[in-house]
């Protein structure tokens, strides 16, 4: 789960990691009162939604007075910012973050994320802060410094002194990385986090190191023993249709593609993807309604599949087993007699009750195609989207 900078920066606080004065607003005149608060101008004014490169996307603004302030807060909340991490739909402001202006001198990148392969933990840092990190791991690897912690002794001082070190920070400098990546490090520990990203990491004019921005996304599956962080979430920054998918328990991610697909079991589900892929067309969407679905839930899918107007053809691919293939075809007609379903949809029904199942389809008098297994399937559905017919 992503939180917002502001959300993030007031973590950095509670563990002691310096970041500049400043809160959140929703209307310009609370962005007047937050600049009144801030110990000195300018300000910047900063777009609050879940993407980076809002600078690069006009939605991070420098304020020299607080009547300037004032002015930036009304163009940025309500725009619809778009960034190279949006999409061209982009995202639209409701938030923003008044904070003090630093001068900056240099910028550093730093990020904490779980290393699979190692099972341990990634610090990663650069001196090239404030560039695409992705970017630079392609085209200046050299400049990226990175340890991996093992988390059951944790962070040693030898680990914060190598990436110190890789860095080639002034002596001042030094003893404040030190103690910032440790407190860093708790945090992402404390607080169950699949990230914690800081892109610049400054050092200012004067020395000092301050967290500019601030990125924490906290790993879903441990947001039952973090209810003060589960309660930061933003629905209004999530994909919509995936929010209401989560809403009824549904295991729903949409992708670039156009076969809509709806399957019991993640693993099956990867089948289904690779089938279609393998006949040469892309799934619209992962779509996993799980072992014990009902014919509620089903339907839910159904109508979650067709809501995305990518979706040209649907394949349902169900291996019938707590999930009775019956009870599936019971919720594939109750939706398509709610919802005009104006795409073609081939079914393949396979394992518990899959004769009675085939058997309420073909009953339904709905326009379904009947598949006789997983590789009959996947040929005709992207048969019929390549054809773009319904017939
Ligand atoms: P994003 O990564 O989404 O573009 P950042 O928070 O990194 O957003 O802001 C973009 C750029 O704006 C930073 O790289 C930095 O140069 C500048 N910036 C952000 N916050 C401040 C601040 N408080 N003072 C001065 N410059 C800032
Ligand atoms: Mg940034």
């Amino acid at each position: 789960m992503k939180i917002h900078e502001y959300q993030a920066k007031e973590l950095f606080r509670k563990y002691g990691v310096p970041v500049p004065a400043g809160g959140m607003a929703t209307t310009p005149a609370e962005a007047v009162r937050r600049a009144r608060k801030l110990p000195g101008l300018p300000a910047v004014v900063k777009a609050q939604v879940h993407a980076g490169g809002r600078g690069k996307g006009g939605g991070v603004r420098h304020a020299a007075t607080v009547a300037e302030v004032e002015k930036r807060a009304a163009e940025i909340l309500g725009m619809t910012l778009i960034t190279p991490q949006t999409g061209p739909a982009g995202r639209i402001v409701r938030k923003i973050l008044v904070e003090q202006n630093q001068a900056i001198d240099r910028e550093l990148y730093l990020a904490i994320l779980p290393d699979r392969a190692s099972a341990r933990i990634m610090i990663m840092a650069s001196t090239a802060g404030g560039m695409d990190i992705e970017k630079q791991a392609a085209t200046d690897p050299d400049k990226i410094v990175s340890v991996t912690v093992d988390p059951r002794p944790g962070l040693q001082p030898s680990d914060c002194r190598e990436m110190a070190n890789g860095l080639g920070l002034p002596p001042v400098v030094n003893e404040q990385f030190i103690s910032l990546l440790e407190r860093l490090y708790l945090l992402f520990v404390e607080c169950d986090c699949g990230l914690v990203e800081i892109n610049p990491l400054v050092v200012t004019g004067n020395e000092t190191l301050i967290a500019l921005d601030a990125k924490v996304e906290i790993d879903d599956n441990a947001l039952f023993r973090q209810p003060a962080l589960a309660a930061l979430r933003d629905p209004a920054q999530e994909d919509p249709l995936e929010a209401a998918a989560a809403a009824a328990n549904l295991n729903y991610i949409k992708l670039d593609g156009n076969v809509g697909i709806m399957v019991n079991g993640a693993g099956l589900a990867m089948a289904t993807m690779d089938l279609i892929k393998n006949v040469g067309a892309e799934p619209a969407n992962f779509l996993d309604v799980g072992g014990g679905a009902s014919a509620e839930m089903v339907e839910k899918g159904l109508q979650i599949i067709l809501a995305d107007p990518n979706v040209k053809g649907i394949l349902i691919n169900i291996f019938g087993g707590i999930l009775r293939c019956d009870v599936l075809a019971a919720g594939v007609v109750e939706a398509a007699r709610k919802n005009e379903i104006t795409v073609p949809m081939v079914v393949r029904l396979a394992g518990t009750n899959a004769t009675e199942g085939k058997k309420i389809l073909a009953d339904s008098g709905l326009n379904l195609i009947i598949a006789t297994d997983l590789s009959d399937a996947a040929r005709k559905i992207v048969k019929k989207v390549k054809n773009g017919s319904n017939a």
